[in-house]
């Protein structure tokens, strides 16, 4: 890849966190006492810790000050009203509550409207709203477009749902049984891609027809917003938060991880247009994460989602933000390892079956290119491939592989600098000269759902 223009980070380091790379025999016994499995690992013995652009972003001055005025009260806090006008005036939506992460919004989601035998469509759900889905009974399923799967297809916006599916599947499934359907922006199983808006409106169109209320897992809006920016024709010249907005109104709630664009360390929202369901949402709610003006968070947290939503839509930011992906991306290819194309926003997707060819699906090939990497670098990835996603079907109970076998390098938000990614991509390159004697993993223990997160592994 040619080299191009990496715009520098609009900011400057003001507090500093020390990190060590500890010896390759240290590396190697730390690896055997988590069971090969870097969820179960200490973090201070990771160098580059890229498991996850989670909560693991550096909060702004700003942020810092806001949390200073993070009013505590337990009902109606002013920290919540400063949250309720930055939501609204970026959303649009007429009802939300906080909550404190992602999966916890969808979990009254779900415990609100998921019965068992229904069907949630989107283009992919994400590991947490894959499993609140089937804890409730229900089948979360994918209609992404097919170009999602060519890891070498440059289609600018590969998050895209694929219309004629999702219509193909509402007929054939029967509205009865779908009680909501979704679209997750950007696509976090599918590689970070982003979905245009020319598709989000086809979406909602065809959600619209048939009735169904129209959620959208927001976890990395503002990345979304600004590929279209960059990417679709017509947007050019609009702001990010404008097309945020535009993006929002055609739907009728979401989903969202705060730790994600709103650049905090923990928090998540669930909005929504529906009266009577933001009753029953507050009522699951009190019951599981708190009172509806908190939902979970400290005030001081509110006051920092706040301000970071907006930080979260910075352009100059969203511009370095991309570069980053892209910069570590270019730099692995240019070694000759394939990573799923276009970069993604937030994570840069190493295709592990290509890099570990003799390593079949069953061994677990994304697993053993993440164990290398921590093996070579003290770097931490996580497998996005068949330790996540491999389920036996419900109906004939035979084992269904996810088609791509991946190694998520995810990049925390305004953390690491171009000499640490210069440095994962040296470390995967060596990696790359010595495939052949990498071996697969099996499980000596693997939990029925989100079994990445605790599973323990033994060298084949
Ligand atoms: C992170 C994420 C979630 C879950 O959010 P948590 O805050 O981790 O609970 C859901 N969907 C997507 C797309 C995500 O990236």
């Amino acid at each position: 890849m040619p080299p191009k223009f990496y715009p520098p980070e609009p900011y400057r380091i003001k507090v500093t966190e020390p990190i060590r790379l500890i010896s390759p025999e240290q590396r190697e016994s730390a690896l055997k006492e988590a069971g090969y499995n870097l969820f179960s690992m200490k973090a201070e013995d990771i160098f580059i810790d890229l498991l996850t652009d989670s909560g693991t972003g550096a909060m702004s001055a700003e942020q810092w000050a806001a949390m200073m005025r993070g009013d505590e009260s337990y009902a109606g806090a002013r920290s919540f009203y400063r949250l309720k006008a930055a939501v609204e005036d970026v959303f649009g939506f007429k009802y939300f509550v906080p909550t404190h992460q992602g999966r916890a919004a969808e979990n009254i989601l779900a415990a609100c409207l998921v019965k068992p035998g229904n069907y949630i469509p989107s283009n992919m759900h994400f590991d947490t709203t894959d499993a609140n889905i089937r804890a409730r009974g229900g089948r979360p399923t994918n209609l992404v477009i097919d170009a999602a799967f060519d890891i070498n297809d440059p289609h600018p916006f590969k998050g895209n749902m694929d219309i004629a599916k999702l219509r193909a599947f509402i007929e054939r499934i029967g509205v009865d049984k779908i009680p909501f359907g979704m679209i997750t922006v950007t696509n976090n199983a599918g590689g970070g891609q982003p979905v245009s808006m020319e598709n989000l409106k086809a979406v909602a169109a065809v959600y619209r027809e048939y009735k169904l209320p129209f959620f959208i897992d927001s976890a990395r809006y503002a990345e979304n917003a600004y590929f279209i920016k960059l990417r679709e024709k017509g947007y050019e010249n609009k702001s990010v938060i404008e097309i945020a907005r535009e993006m929002y109104a055609l739907a009728d709630g979401m989903t969202m991880s705060a730790k994600k664009d709103a650049i905090v360390n923990i928090g998540g929202l669930l909005c929504l247009n529906d009266e009577a369901l933001f009753q029953n949402i507050k009522n699951e709610l009190i019951l599981r994460e708190g009172f509806p003006t908190y939902g979970g968070l400290a005030g001081r947290d509110l006051d920092a989602m706040a301000v970071g939503l907006y930080e979260g839509l910075d352009e100059d930011y969203l511009a370095s933000r991309l570069s980053q992906t892209a910069y570590l991306a270019a730099r692995l290819n240019d070694a000759g390892i394939p990573t799923i194309q276009p970069a993604g926003g937030h994570a840069v997707y190493l295709d592990a079956a290509s890099v570990l060819p003799n390593i079949p699906q069953g061994e677990f090939p994304g697993q053993a290119l993440c164990v290398e990497l921590y093996r070579e670098g003290g770097i931490r990835g996580v497998e996005i491939g068949s330790v996540m996603f491999a389920y036996p079907d419900p109906d004939s109970g035979v084992m269904i592989y996810p088609k791509l076998e991946l190694l998520r390098l995810a990049i925390p938000r305004r953390t690491y600098t171009q000499s640490h990614m210069d440095y994962v991509a040296d470390c995967a390159a060596r990696i790359k000269s010595r495939a052949d004697k990498v071996r697969g993993y099996k499980f000596t223990y693997a939990p029925e759902l989100l079994r990445h997160f605790t599973a323990r592994f033994e060298p084949l």
